[in-house]
């Protein structure tokens, strides 16, 4: 590995490349270095806007360390320990990623690496995904340089490479590499919750934040059917392509019984206590019906109560009147909180012994506690600056880099705080077309941010 530590700005300026420490300024200049992520290692790497990153720290008068893989020096990560005035508490943990994923220009309507700020919003890829946080992150570590703060407990910042393609140059070679960059950590804070949305049911309605305190698994199962190749007017019993049509059909009809883990049951209840309804959480009939009743309200709860086996890949033939000898597919595998064995028992018999089966990814799910003080502390943050807010506890139906850390023992949370648009602006476009966050959720965000790890 290469880890250098950044005392000064590489070019020998202060750092001051393009902006001040607004949290605006800041965004929309990361959002201008181009870290697209193509996924299988390809990518445009991350090291200009980890570097300027540095750069800015340096320039603050903090020593972070530069990162990256021997192999893959483009692909480079952020870290910096600010050691607390107790430095016997347990240390928090904030990442955010500063790889995107693609952006095809031709269907925004903006240039998606231009950083644009209009309309109150800040638009670009990555703008809500996640390099908002990422420079909230880099503003609070600036003023509190200026202003010379110091938090209670060690504050470990990451700016990570590769999330958007499971972390091999990033968190979790990171983990490998150097675990002792983490040491002492107990929590850690990134993407996925802390976001400001109405709850509404009818006439009724609530302010609420959601926080991550659960990932389902991950798991991607690629299957390989054989059969005798030939001539399509004469086909056999069998041929590959029949085999995994039938596996795959298997597979994406399964209904996978209801588990309600833990923090799906706290969001629920605690969606339905915010808008007054009463729900029986205790029956499997009652969770549908809760559901039903709370819809939108519910958010990804209908996917999280679940696993799923969904078929995304298919490729089998070359010309369709011969029948070829092999037959592949991918399927996307989503695990629930608790549930992982009963899904590793079952999935065998559901696949059969037709097909050839291996995983090519296998995340298990993972939880931290929803009470206790880390839960707390963003509750209180929440509340300090929107009173009336309800701070309630969901299970993400996908995954981030907090799986990485979960081997370490660290509690991952998804809180990003992000507040409400006074115009009712939401961020939007996350791995979509004209990706933007408003203006002012990102200011409120940033406040936020910096109450919370001032007073965690
Ligand atoms: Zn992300």
């Amino acid at each position: 590995m290469t880890a250098e530590r950044w005392t000064e700005a590489a070019d020998g300026s202060s750092g001051e490349v393009g902006s001040g420490g607004d949290v605006v300024d800041l965004l929309s200049t990361l959002i201008r270095f181009d870290t697209t992520n193509w996924g299988r290692g390809r990518s445009a790497g991350e090291r200009k806007a980890a570097t300027w990153i540095a750069d800015r720290l340096a320039a603050a008068g903090w020593s972070p360390l530069v990162l990256a893989r021997d192999d893959a020096p483009e692909r480079a990560n952020v870290v910096l320990r600010v050691p607390g005035s107790d430095r016997a508490r347990p240390a928090l943990l904030v990442h955010g990623h500063l790889d995107v994923v693609p952006a095809a220009p031709d269907d925004w309507s903006v240039e998606p690496f231009a950083g644009v700020v209009e309309d109150g919003y800040v638009w670009g890829r990555g703008a809500a995904d996640m390099k908002d946080m990422c420079a909230a992150s880099l503003a609070t570590l600036l003023r509190w340089a200026g202003d010379g703060v110091q938090p209670e407990r060690d504050v470990v910042f990451a700016f990570l490479a590769d999330e958007e393609a499971g972390g091999r140059y990033g968190a979790r070679w990171l983990v490998r590499a150097d675990a002792s960059l983490f040491a002492g950590v107990e929590a850690a804070i990134g993407e996925s919750g802390g976001m400001f949305r109405w709850l509404r049911h009818g006439d009724r309605s609530a302010r609420c934040y959601p926080v991550g305190t659960a990932e389902r698994g991950s798991m991607h199962l690629r299957l390989t059917a054989r059969g005798a190749a030939g001539h399509a007017s004469r086909p056999g019993p069998t041929s590959a392509v029949t085999l995994l049509i039938d596996v795959l059909h298997r597979l994406a009809h399964h209904r996978w019984p209801m588990h309600l883990s833990p923090p799906v049951r706290a969001q629920l209840a605690g969606t339905a206590e915010a808008l007054g309804l009463a729900v029986d959480l205790d029956t499997e009939a009652g969770v549908e019906a809760c559901l039903e009743l709370l819809g939108h309200a519910a958010d990804v709860a209908k996917f999280t109560v679940r696993a799923s086996t969904t078929p995304t890949m298919l490729d089998a033939g070359y010309k369709v009147n011969v029948i070829p000898g092999v037959a592949t597919a991918e399927v996307d595998v989503r695990c629930p909180p608790g549930f992982a064995d009963q899904l590793e028992a079952t999935l065998p018999g559901l696949i059969g012994d037709t097909v050839e089966y291996e995983f090519t990814s296998h995340s298990l799910p993972i939880s931290a506690p929803m009470d206790g003080p880390w839960f707390e502390a963003i509750q209180d943050a929440v509340h300090r600056a929107d009173p009336k807010a309800v701070v309630i506890p969901y299970c993400m139906g996908g995954g981030t880099d907090a799986k990485a850390f979960a081997p370490l023992g660290i509690a991952g949370y998804g809180f990003a705080p992000l507040g409400e648009d006074p115009q009712g602006r939401i961020r939007q476009g996350v791995h979509g077309v004209d990706e933007r966050v408003p203006v002012a959720s990102l200011r409120w965000g940033e406040r936020v941010l910096d109450d919370f790890l001032r007073h965690v």
